[in-house]
C-alpha cells in the first residue's frame, strides 16, 4: 500500500520508539513531567512564545484556544473553509458557545477590510467579536504557505479592534520551509498557536498550544476540563520531541508532492491544483466518475487517497513514502485511468 491519505497515517521510527522507552517521566498534571515540559519549552521558543502546552490532539489544541479567548456568546471571524469551521464537529459552538461568522476569502485568510467590514461592536444587540482564527498551511484548500504579510495584515486589522488571533499552525512548518521564512515570521503577530507534532513531522500523538504565560495558564485549566491532562505523558512527548528534529525533511515531502503533482497533471480526466507544500489536490470531474469511485479504484490498486469535497480527492506526501513510492504510485494511477 502507498497511503497518500493523509500525513497523519506515518508510524513511529526507531528513534522515536527509543525515546519513548527512554523518556523521563512524572505525573503532568501536577506539571512534573520533565519530558513534556522540555518539549512545551522547545515549541514555545521554536514558535517565539512566552510559554506552551502540551495537547493529545491539534483539534483539542485549537478548541482550547477559542475557549481561553473569548466570552460565551462572542462571534468568531474564520475562513469558511478552515479546519475549526469545517472539520471539528462544530466545537467552537459546543465548547465556548460561539457563533462563527464565516468568510470567504482570498487563499484563506481575510484581508483587512474585511475584517473591519464584518467585525462586530458589542451593543444591547450584537455580541461583539471575540476572535480571529487563522490557518497556515490552509488544508482544504490545497496546503496553501500563507506568506507572513497576509496573516500580519490580518493580524493587525484584529488587534486595532482588540481582537484576539488564534493560528491553526497545524502544519506551520510546512508553511515555513514552503516560504522560506523562520516560523517566527508567521507566528509573531498572532496571540496563539497550536502545532500539530502528529502530521508531517511524525510524532505518533499530539500537538502544542503556545501563547503568553497568562494565556497558557488558562489553558491548562481548560485542558484539564476538556479531559486532556494526562499524566506520564512524556512517554508520547518524547517521541514528540524527536519529531521536531525533523522539520527539515519536510523539503522532501514538498518536493514529493511536486513529483506527484507533475505526474498527476498526465492522468486523463485529472485536474490538479499546483501544489504549495505537501498537499495535492485533483479535480477528477473529467474521469465521469464520482471522487468515491475514483478513491476506490486506485484503493483496488493498492494506492490510497482521501475523497476531499464533491469532486476532489487529496494526496498528501509525508515521511513514510519516499520518492519511488510517488513513481510507483504514478504507474499505477496512470494505468487505472489511461
Ligand atoms: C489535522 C489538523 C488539525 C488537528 O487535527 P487533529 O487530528 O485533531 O490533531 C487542525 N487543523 C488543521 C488545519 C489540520 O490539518
Amino acid at each position: 500500500m502507498i497511503d497518500l491519505r493523509s500525513d497523519t497515517v506515518t508510524k513511529p521510527d526507531d528513534a522515536m520508539r527509543e525515546a519513548a522507552r527512554t523518556a523521563d517521566v512524572g505525573d503532568d498534571v501536577y506539571g512534573e513531567d520533565p519530558t513534556v515540559n522540555e518539549l512545551e519549552a522547545r515549541v514555545a521558543e521554536a514558535v517565539g512564545k512566552d510559554a506552551a502546552l502540551y495537547v493529545p490532539s491539534g483539534t483539542m489544541g485549537n478548541q482550547i484556544a477559542a475557549r481561553v479567548h473569548t466570552e460565551r456568546g462572542q462571534e468568531v471571524l474564520a475562513d469558511r473553509e478552515s479546519h475549526v469551521v469545517a472539520y471539528e464537529l462544530g466545537g467552537f459552538a459546543q465548547h465556548a458557545n460561539l457563533q462563527v461568522r464565516t468568510l470567504e476569502t482570498d487563499r484563506g485568510v481575510p484581508t483587512p477590510e474585511q475584517i473591519a467590514d464584518e467585525y462586530v461592536t458589542e451593543d444591547l444587540h450584537r455580541p461583539g467579536t471575540g476572535l480571529l482564527c487563522l490557518e497556515n498551511t490552509h488544508n482544504a484548500r490545497g496546503g496553501l504557505a500563507i506568506d507572513p504579510e497576509r496573516i500580519a495584515a490580518a493580524a493587525e486589522a484584529a488587534r486595532e479592534r482588540h481582537v484576539p488571533v488564534h493560528l491553526d499552525g497545524a502544519r506551520v512548518f510546512n508553511a515555513a520551509m514552503a516560504l522560506d521564512v523562520p516560523v517566527t515570521e508567521i507566528t509573531d503577530p498572532v496571540d496563539s498557536v497550536s502545532v500539530c507534532l502528529s502530521k508531517g513531522l511524525g510524532a505518533p500523538v499530539g500537538s502544542v498550544l503556545a501563547g503568553d504565560e497568562a494565556f497558557v495558564e488558562r489553558a491548562r485549566r481548560v485542558r484539564k476540563l476538556l479531559g486532556g491532562g494526562m499524566r506520564q505523558a512524556g512517554i508520547i512527548a518524547g517521541p514528540g520531541l524527536e519529531a521536531l528534529e525533523n522539520v527539515s525533511e519536510l523539503e522532501s515531502d514538498h518536493e514529493n508532492a511536486q513529483a506527484l503533482a507533475d505526474g498527476l497533471a498526465a492522468v486523463p480526466g485529472f485536474d490538479v491544483r499546483e501544489p504549495e507544500t505537501n498537499i495535492v489536490l485533483a479535480d477528477i470531474s473529467g474521469t465521469g466518475l464520482e471522487t468515491a469511485a475514483v478513491v476506490e479504484r486506485l484503493r483496488d490498486r493498492d494506492v490510497l487517497a482521501s475523497e476531499f469535497g464533491p469532486a476532489t480527492v487529496r494526496f498528501c506526501t509525508h515521511r513514510d513514502v519516499s520518492r519511488a513510492d510517488i513513481g510507483r504510485a504514478l504507474e499505477k494511477i496512470t494505468e487505472t485511468f489511461e
